[in-house]
Protein backbone atom coordinates (compact mmCIF):
# COMPACT_ATOMS: atom_id res chain seq x y z
CA UNK A 1 0.00 0.00 0.00
CA UNK A 2 1.72 3.13 -0.90
CA UNK A 3 3.97 6.78 -3.69
CA UNK A 4 5.37 9.92 -4.45
CA UNK A 5 2.55 11.89 -4.94
CA UNK A 6 1.76 12.29 -1.66
CA UNK A 7 -0.67 9.83 -1.59
CA UNK A 8 -0.97 6.64 -0.39
CA UNK A 9 1.06 7.51 3.09
CA UNK A 10 -2.41 8.24 4.31
CA UNK A 11 -2.89 4.79 4.72
CA UNK A 12 -1.29 2.51 6.45
CA UNK A 13 -0.46 -1.38 6.11
CA UNK A 14 -1.44 -3.75 8.11
CA UNK A 15 0.49 -6.28 6.14
CA UNK A 16 3.59 -6.71 7.28
CA UNK A 17 5.04 -4.64 4.72
CA UNK A 18 4.15 -1.89 6.52
CA UNK A 19 6.60 -1.94 9.70
CA UNK A 20 5.21 1.22 11.04
CA UNK A 21 2.73 -0.82 12.25
CA UNK A 22 3.96 -3.01 14.27
CA UNK A 23 5.44 -0.26 15.85
CA UNK A 24 7.28 -2.53 18.78
CA UNK A 25 9.98 -4.81 18.63
CA UNK A 26 14.01 -4.97 18.58
CA UNK A 27 14.39 -2.27 16.31
CA UNK A 28 12.62 0.45 18.78
CA UNK A 29 14.45 3.76 17.75
CA UNK A 30 14.82 6.33 20.49
CA UNK A 31 12.88 9.21 20.32
CA UNK A 32 15.84 11.29 18.57
CA UNK A 33 17.82 10.49 15.41
CA UNK A 34 20.23 7.58 15.47
CA UNK A 35 23.82 8.07 14.81
CA UNK A 36 24.00 5.09 11.61
CA UNK A 37 27.57 3.86 13.10
CA UNK A 38 28.39 6.73 11.16
CA UNK A 39 32.00 6.70 8.96
CA UNK A 40 31.67 10.90 7.35
CA UNK A 41 34.31 9.82 4.71
CA UNK A 42 32.94 6.40 3.69
CA UNK A 43 30.99 7.78 0.49
CA UNK A 44 34.64 10.02 -0.62
CA UNK A 45 36.32 6.41 -0.79
CA UNK A 46 34.24 5.49 -3.45
CA UNK A 47 33.85 7.18 -7.03
CA UNK A 48 30.70 7.23 -9.38
CA UNK A 49 31.91 3.65 -11.44
CA UNK A 50 32.61 2.21 -7.83
CA UNK A 51 29.38 2.78 -6.91
CA UNK A 52 27.30 1.67 -9.91
CA UNK A 53 29.26 -1.60 -9.79
CA UNK A 54 28.53 -2.06 -6.32
CA UNK A 55 25.16 -1.07 -6.23
CA UNK A 56 24.80 -4.23 -9.51
CA UNK A 57 26.12 -6.43 -7.06
CA UNK A 58 24.01 -5.44 -3.91
CA UNK A 59 21.17 -6.59 -6.03
CA UNK A 60 22.71 -9.97 -7.23
CA UNK A 61 23.47 -10.82 -2.83
CA UNK A 62 20.50 -9.69 -2.39
CA UNK A 63 18.91 -12.42 -4.95
CA UNK A 64 21.20 -14.68 -3.00
CA UNK A 65 19.88 -14.35 0.10
CA UNK A 66 16.25 -14.89 -1.26
CA UNK A 67 14.74 -11.36 -1.79
CA UNK A 68 12.83 -11.30 -4.91
CA UNK A 69 13.85 -7.42 -5.77
CA UNK A 70 16.21 -4.92 -4.32
CA UNK A 71 15.36 -0.89 -4.90
CA UNK A 72 17.87 1.91 -4.36
CA UNK A 73 16.09 5.31 -3.50
CA UNK A 74 16.74 8.43 -2.13
CA UNK A 75 15.24 9.82 1.23
CA UNK A 76 13.19 12.83 -0.31
CA UNK A 77 9.85 11.92 0.60
CA UNK A 78 8.82 14.85 1.03
CA UNK A 79 5.93 14.82 -1.49
CA UNK A 80 4.58 12.30 1.36
CA UNK A 81 4.39 14.11 4.16
CA UNK A 82 1.45 16.66 3.86
CA UNK A 83 -0.87 13.25 3.22
CA UNK A 84 0.75 11.31 6.21
CA UNK A 85 0.25 14.69 8.48
CA UNK A 86 -3.32 14.45 7.07
CA UNK A 87 -3.95 10.71 8.23
CA UNK A 88 -2.79 11.39 11.27
CA UNK A 89 -4.24 14.56 11.89
CA UNK A 90 -7.90 12.39 11.22
CA UNK A 91 -6.97 10.38 13.81
CA UNK A 92 -6.56 7.17 11.32
CA UNK A 93 -3.72 5.60 13.46
CA UNK A 94 -6.36 4.97 15.94
CA UNK A 95 -4.29 3.75 19.97
CA UNK A 96 -1.00 3.66 17.90
CA UNK A 97 0.59 6.40 19.52
CA UNK A 98 3.93 6.08 18.28
CA UNK A 99 3.22 6.60 14.84
CA UNK A 100 1.97 10.26 15.96
CA UNK A 101 5.46 10.77 17.93
CA UNK A 102 7.60 9.78 15.87
CA UNK A 103 5.93 12.93 13.30
CA UNK A 104 7.56 13.56 10.22
CA UNK A 105 10.58 11.30 10.62
CA UNK A 106 8.66 8.74 8.73
CA UNK A 107 9.02 10.75 5.72
CA UNK A 108 12.84 11.82 6.66
CA UNK A 109 15.02 9.40 6.69
CA UNK A 110 17.99 11.68 7.70
CA UNK A 111 16.45 13.06 10.78
CA UNK A 112 15.53 8.90 11.75
CA UNK A 113 19.05 8.19 11.19
CA UNK A 114 22.11 11.16 10.77
CA UNK A 115 24.02 10.69 7.76
CA UNK A 116 21.78 8.42 5.63
CA UNK A 117 21.73 9.40 2.07
CA UNK A 118 20.36 6.27 0.03
CA UNK A 119 17.61 3.54 1.18
CA UNK A 120 18.33 0.07 0.23
CA UNK A 121 14.80 -1.88 0.21
CA UNK A 122 14.57 -5.26 -0.07
CA UNK A 123 11.44 -7.65 -0.71
CA UNK A 124 10.76 -10.81 -0.01
CA UNK A 125 7.93 -13.26 -0.86
CA UNK A 126 5.90 -15.29 2.13
CA UNK A 127 3.49 -17.29 0.43
CA UNK A 128 4.51 -20.52 1.72
CA UNK A 129 4.99 -23.36 -1.57
CA UNK A 130 2.60 -25.48 0.87
CA UNK A 131 -0.35 -23.36 0.74
CA UNK A 132 -0.07 -22.91 -3.07
CA UNK A 133 -0.23 -26.74 -3.36
CA UNK A 134 -3.10 -26.83 -0.66
CA UNK A 135 -1.67 -28.04 2.53
CA UNK A 136 0.37 -27.26 5.43
CA UNK A 137 4.02 -29.01 5.73
CA UNK A 138 2.58 -30.19 8.52
CA UNK A 139 -0.09 -31.88 6.82
CA UNK A 140 -0.41 -33.18 3.19
CA UNK A 141 -0.61 -31.16 0.48
CA UNK A 142 -4.08 -33.74 -0.36
CA UNK A 143 -5.70 -32.85 3.00
CA UNK A 144 -7.03 -29.66 0.75
CA UNK A 145 -6.50 -31.08 -2.85
CA UNK A 146 -4.84 -29.24 -5.25
CA UNK A 147 -6.64 -25.97 -6.71
CA UNK A 148 -6.64 -22.26 -6.56
CA UNK A 149 -4.88 -21.71 -3.20
CA UNK A 150 -7.04 -17.73 -3.08
CA UNK A 151 -10.23 -19.72 -2.89
CA UNK A 152 -8.92 -21.77 -0.69
CA UNK A 153 -8.28 -19.23 1.88
CA UNK A 154 -11.84 -17.58 0.71
CA UNK A 155 -13.57 -20.92 1.67
CA UNK A 156 -11.90 -20.77 5.51
CA UNK A 157 -13.44 -17.49 5.71
CA UNK A 158 -16.60 -18.58 4.76
CA UNK A 159 -16.29 -21.59 7.40
CA UNK A 160 -17.86 -19.76 10.94
CA UNK A 161 -15.67 -22.66 12.93
CA UNK A 162 -12.20 -22.21 11.39
CA UNK A 163 -9.82 -19.56 12.75
CA UNK A 164 -8.56 -18.03 10.24
CA UNK A 165 -4.87 -16.31 10.77
CA UNK A 166 -3.17 -13.98 8.52
CA UNK A 167 -1.11 -15.78 6.42
CA UNK A 168 2.07 -13.90 6.69
CA UNK A 169 1.86 -14.65 10.27
CA UNK A 170 1.46 -18.60 10.51
CA UNK A 171 4.99 -19.44 10.35
CA UNK A 172 8.46 -17.76 11.99
CA UNK A 173 8.20 -14.31 12.89
CA UNK A 174 9.19 -12.00 10.25
CA UNK A 175 10.85 -10.17 11.88
CA UNK A 176 13.61 -12.23 12.90
CA UNK A 177 13.93 -13.48 9.56
CA UNK A 178 14.31 -10.30 7.77
CA UNK A 179 16.16 -9.22 10.04
CA UNK A 180 19.06 -12.10 9.84
CA UNK A 181 19.46 -11.61 5.91
CA UNK A 182 19.39 -7.90 5.72
CA UNK A 183 22.02 -7.85 8.08
CA UNK A 184 23.89 -10.39 6.26
CA UNK A 185 23.32 -8.47 3.41
CA UNK A 186 24.73 -5.35 5.02
CA UNK A 187 27.99 -6.89 5.92
CA UNK A 188 28.81 -8.28 2.45
CA UNK A 189 28.53 -4.69 1.71
CA UNK A 190 30.78 -4.24 4.17
CA UNK A 191 33.30 -6.59 3.25
CA UNK A 192 33.27 -5.25 -0.07
CA UNK A 193 33.97 -1.30 0.44
CA UNK A 194 34.91 -1.53 4.24
CA UNK A 195 33.20 0.63 7.25
CA UNK A 196 30.59 2.35 6.09
CA UNK A 197 27.69 3.93 8.05
CA UNK A 198 24.32 1.62 7.61
CA UNK A 199 21.55 0.57 10.22
CA UNK A 200 19.12 -2.06 9.05
CA UNK A 201 15.30 -1.95 9.99
CA UNK A 202 12.50 -4.68 9.63
CA UNK A 203 10.04 -3.40 12.45
CA UNK A 204 9.14 -0.63 14.64
CA UNK A 205 11.15 1.98 13.47
CA UNK A 206 9.02 5.36 11.70
CA UNK A 207 10.07 4.13 7.81
CA UNK A 208 7.86 5.01 5.44
CA UNK A 209 9.17 1.57 3.72
CA UNK A 210 5.58 1.61 0.92
CA UNK A 211 6.87 4.66 -0.25
CA UNK A 212 10.60 4.08 -0.03
CA UNK A 213 10.14 0.58 -2.12
CA UNK A 214 8.32 2.34 -4.66
CA UNK A 215 10.73 5.37 -5.20
CA UNK A 216 13.12 2.43 -5.66
CA UNK A 217 11.44 0.73 -8.70
CA UNK A 218 10.27 -2.52 -6.91
CA UNK A 219 6.74 -1.76 -6.98
CA UNK A 220 3.64 0.38 -6.51
CA UNK A 221 1.23 0.96 -4.25
CA UNK A 222 -2.10 -0.43 -4.95
CA UNK A 223 -5.39 1.24 -3.93
CA UNK A 224 -5.33 -1.19 -0.55
CA UNK A 225 -1.77 1.00 0.08
CA UNK A 226 -0.13 -2.30 0.01
CA UNK A 227 2.81 -2.63 -2.61
CA UNK A 228 2.40 -4.64 -5.26
CA UNK A 229 4.34 -5.83 -8.00
CA UNK A 230 3.56 -6.90 -11.38
CA UNK A 231 5.32 -10.41 -11.44
CA UNK A 232 5.01 -11.07 -7.58
CA UNK A 233 2.04 -9.61 -6.55
CA UNK A 234 2.00 -8.40 -2.94
CA UNK A 235 2.34 -11.14 -0.04
CA UNK A 236 6.10 -10.25 0.48
CA UNK A 237 7.92 -8.44 2.97
CA UNK A 238 9.95 -5.33 2.71
CA UNK A 239 12.59 -4.32 5.16
CA UNK A 240 15.32 -1.32 4.64
CA UNK A 241 19.14 -0.85 4.95
CA UNK A 242 19.75 2.93 5.27
CA UNK A 243 22.97 3.79 4.44
CA UNK A 244 25.70 6.76 4.32
CA UNK A 245 26.50 5.76 0.64
CA UNK A 246 25.78 7.36 -2.72
CA UNK A 247 24.60 4.76 -4.36
CA UNK A 248 23.01 5.28 -7.71
CA UNK A 249 19.56 5.50 -7.03
CA UNK A 250 17.06 2.95 -9.68
CA UNK A 251 16.07 5.64 -11.75
CA UNK A 252 12.80 5.77 -13.06
CA UNK A 253 12.26 4.96 -16.61
CA UNK A 254 11.99 8.45 -18.85
CA UNK A 255 8.82 9.56 -20.47
CA UNK A 256 10.87 9.18 -24.11
CA UNK A 257 10.74 4.92 -23.35
CA UNK A 258 7.18 5.61 -22.16
CA UNK A 259 6.24 7.50 -24.85
CA UNK A 260 7.66 4.75 -27.57
CA UNK A 261 6.11 1.64 -25.37
CA UNK A 262 2.64 4.01 -25.24
CA UNK A 263 2.67 4.17 -29.07
CA UNK A 264 2.93 0.43 -29.80
CA UNK A 265 0.28 -0.32 -27.23
CA UNK A 266 -2.10 2.30 -26.91
CA UNK A 267 -1.87 1.72 -22.49
CA UNK A 268 -0.08 -0.12 -19.43
CA UNK A 269 -1.25 -3.00 -18.21
CA UNK A 270 -3.89 -2.67 -15.31
CA UNK A 271 -5.10 -4.71 -13.36
CA UNK A 272 -8.51 -4.89 -16.29
CA UNK A 273 -6.34 -7.07 -17.74
CA UNK A 274 -5.65 -9.54 -15.46
CA UNK A 275 -9.10 -10.29 -13.74
CA UNK A 276 -9.62 -13.80 -12.60
CA UNK A 277 -12.49 -14.02 -15.02
CA UNK A 278 -9.40 -13.96 -17.66
CA UNK A 279 -7.86 -17.03 -18.50
CA UNK A 280 -4.25 -17.17 -17.16
CA UNK A 281 -3.22 -16.58 -20.46
CA UNK A 282 -5.38 -13.41 -21.50
CA UNK A 283 -3.50 -11.25 -19.72
CA UNK A 284 -1.70 -11.11 -23.34
CA UNK A 285 1.65 -12.07 -22.19
CA UNK A 286 3.33 -10.72 -25.05
CA UNK A 287 2.06 -7.42 -24.00
CA UNK A 288 3.08 -8.14 -20.35
CA UNK A 289 6.46 -9.21 -21.15
CA UNK A 290 7.04 -6.54 -23.53
CA UNK A 291 6.95 -3.61 -21.57
CA UNK A 292 8.81 -5.30 -19.26
CA UNK A 293 11.42 -5.62 -21.54
CA UNK A 294 10.68 -2.22 -22.74
CA UNK A 295 11.41 -0.99 -19.04
CA UNK A 296 8.11 -0.14 -18.42
CA UNK A 297 7.80 -2.48 -15.69
CA UNK A 298 10.06 -0.76 -13.55
CA UNK A 299 8.99 2.77 -13.47
CA UNK A 300 5.34 2.91 -15.45
CA UNK A 301 2.29 4.65 -14.93
CA UNK A 302 -1.01 3.56 -15.97
CA UNK A 303 -3.73 4.76 -18.29
CA UNK A 304 -4.25 8.38 -17.79
CA UNK A 305 -7.20 9.63 -15.48
CA UNK A 306 -6.75 7.01 -12.73
CA UNK A 307 -5.90 7.92 -9.35
CA UNK A 308 -2.52 8.86 -8.59
CA UNK A 309 -1.65 9.55 -12.58
CA UNK A 310 -3.94 12.59 -12.99
CA UNK A 311 0.07 13.50 -14.39
CA UNK A 312 0.00 10.29 -17.04
CA UNK A 313 -0.75 11.88 -20.11
CA UNK A 314 1.65 14.91 -19.42
CA UNK A 315 4.69 12.95 -18.77
CA UNK A 316 3.96 10.90 -21.71
CA UNK A 317 4.41 14.24 -23.49
CA UNK A 318 7.27 14.93 -21.95
CA UNK A 319 10.40 14.52 -23.79
CA UNK A 320 12.80 13.07 -21.58
CA UNK A 321 11.18 13.76 -17.88
CA UNK A 322 11.76 10.90 -15.04
CA UNK A 323 8.30 9.30 -14.18
CA UNK A 324 8.21 7.93 -10.85
CA UNK A 325 6.62 5.07 -10.26
CA UNK A 326 3.14 5.86 -8.92
CA UNK A 327 0.16 4.55 -6.89
CA UNK A 328 -2.34 2.86 -8.54
CA UNK A 329 0.26 2.40 -11.17
CA UNK A 330 -1.32 -0.35 -12.79
CA UNK A 331 -4.89 -1.04 -10.63
CA UNK A 332 -6.62 0.87 -13.47
CA UNK A 333 -10.26 1.03 -13.01
CA UNK A 334 -10.15 -2.15 -10.61
CA UNK A 335 -11.65 -1.07 -7.08
CA UNK A 336 -11.73 -5.00 -5.64
CA UNK A 337 -9.91 -4.37 -2.47
CA UNK A 338 -12.04 -1.88 -1.12
CA UNK A 339 -15.25 -3.67 -2.04
CA UNK A 340 -14.15 -6.52 -0.78
CA UNK A 341 -13.01 -4.97 2.69
CA UNK A 342 -14.86 -6.46 5.25
CA UNK A 343 -15.24 -3.45 7.51
CA UNK A 344 -15.15 -0.58 5.04
CA UNK A 345 -11.39 0.24 6.32
CA UNK A 346 -10.46 1.18 2.80
CA UNK A 347 -12.24 4.79 2.82
CA UNK A 348 -10.86 5.64 -0.51
CA UNK A 349 -7.87 4.68 -3.08
CA UNK A 350 -4.61 4.66 -1.06
CA UNK A 351 -6.73 4.93 2.55
CA UNK A 352 -7.27 2.94 5.00
CA UNK A 353 -8.52 3.92 8.30
CA UNK A 354 -6.14 1.74 10.83
CA UNK A 355 -9.07 2.49 13.17
CA UNK A 356 -11.42 -0.33 11.31
CA UNK A 357 -9.15 -2.30 9.50
CA UNK A 358 -9.30 -6.05 11.06
CA UNK A 359 -5.35 -6.33 11.02
CA UNK A 360 -5.63 -3.17 13.42
CA UNK A 361 -8.25 -4.69 15.35
CA UNK A 362 -7.27 -8.00 15.66
CA UNK A 363 -3.11 -7.01 16.17
CA UNK A 364 -2.91 -3.31 17.52
CA UNK A 365 -5.64 -2.63 19.84
CA UNK A 366 -4.98 -3.53 23.38
CA UNK A 367 -8.85 -2.90 24.81
CA UNK A 368 -11.92 -3.71 23.96
CA UNK A 369 -12.84 -4.21 19.75
CA UNK A 370 -15.58 -1.64 19.40
CA UNK A 371 -18.92 -4.00 19.58
CA UNK A 372 -20.08 -2.64 15.99
CA UNK A 373 -17.12 -3.84 14.68
CA UNK A 374 -17.19 -7.48 15.75
CA UNK A 375 -19.79 -8.90 13.64
CA UNK A 376 -17.60 -7.62 10.87
CA UNK A 377 -14.20 -9.02 12.00
CA UNK A 378 -16.00 -12.67 11.35
CA UNK A 379 -13.90 -15.39 11.71
CA UNK A 380 -10.25 -13.64 11.13
CA UNK A 381 -8.56 -14.09 14.53
CA UNK A 382 -4.99 -12.25 13.40
CA UNK A 383 -4.77 -10.04 10.79
CA UNK A 384 -6.43 -9.86 7.48
CA UNK A 385 -5.56 -11.29 3.98
CA UNK A 386 -9.01 -10.07 2.33
CA UNK A 387 -7.34 -6.86 0.06
CA UNK A 388 -4.89 -8.96 -1.24
CA UNK A 389 -6.66 -12.26 -1.66
CA UNK A 390 -9.30 -10.57 -4.16
CA UNK A 391 -6.32 -8.43 -5.85
CA UNK A 392 -6.13 -9.58 -9.28
CA UNK A 393 -2.20 -9.49 -9.01
CA UNK A 394 -1.90 -11.73 -6.74
CA UNK A 395 -2.59 -14.35 -9.61
CA UNK A 396 1.05 -14.14 -9.71
CA UNK A 397 2.41 -14.11 -6.15
CA UNK A 398 5.82 -16.13 -5.67
CA UNK A 399 6.70 -18.94 -3.24
CA UNK A 400 8.40 -17.56 -0.44
CA UNK A 401 12.00 -18.70 -0.45
CA UNK A 402 12.43 -19.82 2.62
CA UNK A 403 10.39 -22.62 4.70
CA UNK A 404 10.84 -20.24 7.99
CA UNK A 405 6.99 -19.07 6.89
CA UNK A 406 5.45 -22.46 6.47
CA UNK A 407 2.55 -22.62 8.65
CA UNK A 408 3.18 -24.26 12.50
CA UNK A 409 0.96 -25.80 15.03
CA UNK A 410 -1.77 -26.46 11.89
CA UNK A 411 -2.20 -22.30 12.48
CA UNK A 412 -3.33 -22.98 8.20
CA UNK A 413 -6.30 -25.30 9.60
CA UNK A 414 -7.00 -24.46 12.88
CA UNK A 415 -10.53 -24.01 14.85
CA UNK A 416 -11.69 -21.40 17.11
CA UNK A 417 -13.03 -23.91 19.59
CA UNK A 418 -9.37 -25.81 19.82
CA UNK A 419 -7.16 -22.50 19.91
CA UNK A 420 -9.62 -21.31 22.34
CA UNK A 421 -8.74 -24.67 24.76
CA UNK A 422 -5.12 -23.82 24.90
CA UNK A 423 -3.69 -22.87 27.72
CA UNK A 424 -1.66 -19.61 28.44
CA UNK A 425 1.40 -22.29 28.94
CA UNK A 426 0.42 -23.64 25.77
CA UNK A 427 -0.21 -20.49 23.99
CA UNK A 428 3.56 -19.60 24.94
CA UNK A 429 5.25 -22.81 24.05
CA UNK A 430 3.33 -23.29 20.70
CA UNK A 431 3.75 -19.23 19.53
CA UNK A 432 7.16 -19.33 20.92
CA UNK A 433 9.18 -17.63 17.81
CA UNK A 434 5.50 -16.49 16.12
CA UNK A 435 4.59 -13.08 16.08
CA UNK A 436 1.45 -13.91 17.04
CA UNK A 437 2.80 -14.10 20.78
CA UNK A 438 3.15 -10.78 20.71
CA UNK A 439 -0.50 -9.40 20.84
CA UNK A 440 0.12 -11.82 24.24
CA UNK A 441 -2.50 -14.53 25.25
CA UNK A 442 -5.23 -11.94 26.46
CA UNK A 443 -5.15 -10.39 23.46
CA UNK A 444 -5.23 -13.87 21.47
CA UNK A 445 -8.18 -14.62 23.87
CA UNK A 446 -10.29 -11.80 23.25
CA UNK A 447 -9.97 -12.19 19.24
CA UNK A 448 -11.25 -16.11 19.66
CA UNK A 449 -14.07 -15.01 21.75
CA UNK A 450 -15.19 -12.57 18.75
CA UNK A 451 -14.84 -15.59 15.90
CA UNK A 452 -16.72 -17.64 18.34
CA UNK A 453 -19.59 -15.00 18.79
CA UNK A 454 -19.81 -14.39 15.07
CA UNK A 455 -20.17 -18.15 14.64
CA UNK A 456 -23.25 -18.63 16.99
CA UNK A 457 -24.76 -15.42 14.94
CA UNK A 458 -23.79 -17.38 11.53
CA UNK A 459 -25.56 -19.64 13.31
CA UNK A 460 -29.15 -17.94 13.35
CA UNK A 461 -28.63 -18.89 9.83
CA UNK A 462 -28.50 -22.51 9.88
CA UNK A 463 -24.49 -22.71 9.42
CA UNK A 464 -23.84 -24.45 12.40
CA UNK A 465 -24.30 -28.81 12.84
CA UNK A 466 -26.08 -29.11 16.44
CA UNK A 467 -23.12 -30.95 17.97
CA UNK A 468 -20.59 -28.07 16.60
CA UNK A 469 -22.57 -25.17 17.93
CA UNK A 470 -22.98 -27.19 21.18
CA UNK A 471 -19.06 -27.16 21.46
CA UNK A 472 -18.64 -23.46 20.78
CA UNK A 473 -21.05 -22.36 23.48
CA UNK A 474 -19.57 -24.88 26.06
CA UNK A 475 -15.92 -23.70 25.28
CA UNK A 476 -17.35 -19.65 25.76
CA UNK A 477 -19.24 -21.27 29.45
CA UNK A 478 -15.58 -22.16 30.36
CA UNK A 479 -14.25 -18.79 29.95
CA UNK A 480 -17.05 -17.26 31.69
CA UNK A 481 -15.26 -16.37 34.44
CA UNK A 482 -11.95 -15.74 33.08
CA UNK A 483 -9.73 -13.69 35.47
CA UNK A 484 -9.20 -11.10 32.46
CA UNK A 485 -12.26 -8.87 32.60
CA UNK A 486 -11.36 -8.19 28.77
CA UNK A 487 -11.45 -11.36 27.84
CA UNK A 488 -14.82 -12.00 30.14
CA UNK A 489 -16.52 -9.22 28.13
CA UNK A 490 -15.91 -10.59 24.87
CA UNK A 491 -16.97 -13.93 25.81
CA UNK A 492 -20.38 -12.14 27.22
CA UNK A 493 -20.63 -10.60 24.39
CA UNK A 494 -20.42 -14.03 21.80
CA UNK A 495 -22.55 -15.81 24.32
CA UNK A 496 -25.30 -12.98 23.64
CA UNK A 497 -25.59 -14.83 20.79
CA UNK A 498 -27.11 -17.95 21.90
CA UNK A 499 -30.26 -16.56 22.17
CA UNK A 500 -30.36 -15.35 18.76
CA UNK A 501 -29.85 -19.54 18.17
CA UNK A 502 -32.78 -20.08 20.53
CA UNK A 503 -34.38 -17.78 19.27
CA UNK A 504 -33.45 -19.29 15.89
CA UNK A 505 -34.67 -22.83 17.09
CA UNK A 506 -38.05 -21.53 18.29
CA UNK A 507 -38.83 -20.55 15.02
CA UNK A 508 -37.69 -23.14 13.14
CA UNK A 509 -39.47 -26.33 15.56
CA UNK A 510 -42.51 -23.96 14.97
CA UNK A 511 -42.61 -24.24 11.46
CA UNK A 512 -41.75 -28.13 11.41
CA UNK A 513 -45.43 -27.89 13.74
CA UNK A 514 -47.09 -26.44 11.30
CA UNK A 515 -45.97 -28.27 8.64
CA UNK A 516 -46.73 -31.55 10.62
CA UNK A 517 -50.18 -30.26 10.99
CA UNK A 518 -51.05 -29.32 7.50
S1 LIG B 1 -9.37 -6.03 3.76
FE1 LIG B 1 -9.76 -4.21 5.02
S2 LIG B 1 -9.74 -4.99 7.10
FE2 LIG B 1 -8.68 -6.50 5.83
S3 LIG B 1 -6.48 -5.92 5.91
FE3 LIG B 1 -7.39 -4.98 4.07
S4 LIG B 1 -7.93 -2.91 4.81
FE4 LIG B 1 -7.67 -4.15 6.64
S1 LIG C 1 -7.52 -5.16 -5.90
FE1 LIG C 1 -7.50 -3.88 -7.75
S2 LIG C 1 -7.56 -1.76 -6.97
FE2 LIG C 1 -6.97 -3.08 -5.26
S3 LIG C 1 -4.73 -3.03 -5.25
FE3 LIG C 1 -5.35 -4.82 -6.48
S4 LIG C 1 -5.43 -4.08 -8.60
FE4 LIG C 1 -5.37 -2.26 -7.27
Amino acid sequence: MTASDAVPTSCVSFDPQDDSLAGRGDDALPAGTVAAASVPDAADRLDARTLAALATRIKAWGRELGFGAIGISDTDLSAAEAALAAWLEAGCHGEMDYMAKHGMKRARPAELVAGTLRVITARMAYLPASTIAGGSHESTPSDSGPGDWRARERSRLADPMAAVVSVYARGRDYHKVMRQRLQQLAERIERDIGPYGHRVFTDSAPVLEVELAQKGNIGWRGKHTLLIERDAGSFFFLGEIYVDIALPIDAPVSADALGKTHAGDGAAIDADDVIDSNPEGAISRARFDGQLDAGVGTGSVAKGGEEGNANAGANAKAAVRPVARQAGAHCGHCTRCIDACPTGAIVGPFRVDARRCVSYLTIELKGSIPEALRPLIGNRVYGCDDCQLVCPWNKFAQAAPVGDFDARHGLDRSTLVDLFAWSAEEFDARMQGSAIRRIGYECWLRNLAVGLGNALRADAGAALAKPDRERIVDALRGRADDASPLVREHVQWALQATSLCAVDEQRKAGSDDEGRSN
